[in-house]
């Protein structure tokens, strides 16, 4: 019956900042036992051939998704867009745009970087496969290589922190600008972890508001960078404005903590962005 349905709504591959190659994830969305899984890459949508045929012989359901990069007076916010046509100009623009700007924002902390540390643009790009999104974690990978650090995560919590002078920031559009493109490109819009504070500036409720008001569709409230308090205040913010209210794990292979399925979506809430979303969820 349908609240036994198991449903991951966000997970990234090596397409982006995730360890494992998108036929990985969603192989193992399925050992997991998942029965849906989205690919939600940090702007760009590469992994989804990869993904298509991995679900297929999974025998998993996949959405296809993508995060995207969006700033909100100084803010950063990001978009979870749901069955879109990559190929949207508008969509495609605005991934493509994200993209030089985050090269252009690792390579300036490169350059801080390797001032201090044996670190150069080469020694990052060769922790990555060609076209991948480069990300901070990509940075602490080229740091793990050059033995300064032992983890992803230790390189977070201390030398990529924006509390250090080598962090920089990329520019991104305001997120009613990418609710517009994703709406356009026939997707449907989702406010990733929208109360993760313990990573960073969160935006005030009414923003929120202002995205709803431009279409955005659902919160993702159960994501273990949402503190308590911060869920009650999204569940009562997402049922005052009429958005649907998401669950996922945001898994990034081993480069997080963060689990397949730890969080999960309500099979009625998939049923919603699959009759908003222009592509269908592929069965399997
Ligand atoms: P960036 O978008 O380049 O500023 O890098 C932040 C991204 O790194 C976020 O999307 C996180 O999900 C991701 N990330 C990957 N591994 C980690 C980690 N161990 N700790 C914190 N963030 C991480
Ligand atoms: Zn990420
Ligand atoms: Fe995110
Ligand atoms: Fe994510």
């Amino acid at each position: 019956y349908s609240g036994s349905v198991r449903i991951d709504l966000h997970t990234h591959s090596n397409a982006s900042d995730g360890t494992d190659a998108p036929a990985r994830v969603i192989a193992d969305a399925a050992l997991a036992g998942l029965d849906v899984v989205a690919l939600t890459d940090h702007d760009t949508t590469a992994g989804w051939a990869e993904a298509v045929i991995a679900a297929q012989d999974a025998g998993i359901s996949l959405v296809r998704g993508a995060e995207i990069s969006a700033r909100s007076r100084g803010v950063s916010v990001h978009l979870l867009g749901y069955l879109h046509d990559p190929d949207h100009p508008e969509i495609e623009r605005l991934g493509r745009e994200a993209r030089e700007a985050r090269e252009t924002r690792a390579r300036d902390m490169v350059a801080k970087l390797s001032a201090d540390f044996p670190v150069t643009w080469d020694d990052v790009v060769a922790q990555t496969k060609p076209g991948t999104v480069i990300g901070r974690p990509h940075l602490a990978d080229a740091l793990v290589a050059a033995g300064v650090l032992s983890t992803r995560s230790e390189a977070f919590e201390t030398i990529l922190t924006p509390a250090r002078g080598y962090y920089v920031p990329h520019y991104a559009p305001d997120p009613v600008e990418v609710i517009g493109a994703v709406l356009a490109a026939g997707g449907v819009p989702v406010f990733a972890h929208p109360g993760a504070d313990l990573r960073g500036d969160i935006v005030p409720d009414s923003t929120i508001e202002e995205m709803a008001a431009a279409g955005l569709a659902g919160l993702e409230v159960d994501h273990r960078d949402n503190s308590p308090a911060q869920r009650v205040r999204l569940r009562s913010l997402a049922a005052a404005l009429g958005l649907f209210v998401t669950g996922s794990s945001d898994y990034h292979g081993d480069g997080k903590p963060n689990r397949l399925g730890e969080n999960m979506t309500a099979s009625e809430v998939l049923a919603e962005i699959e009759h908003r979303g222009l592509l269908k969820v592929l069965r399997s």
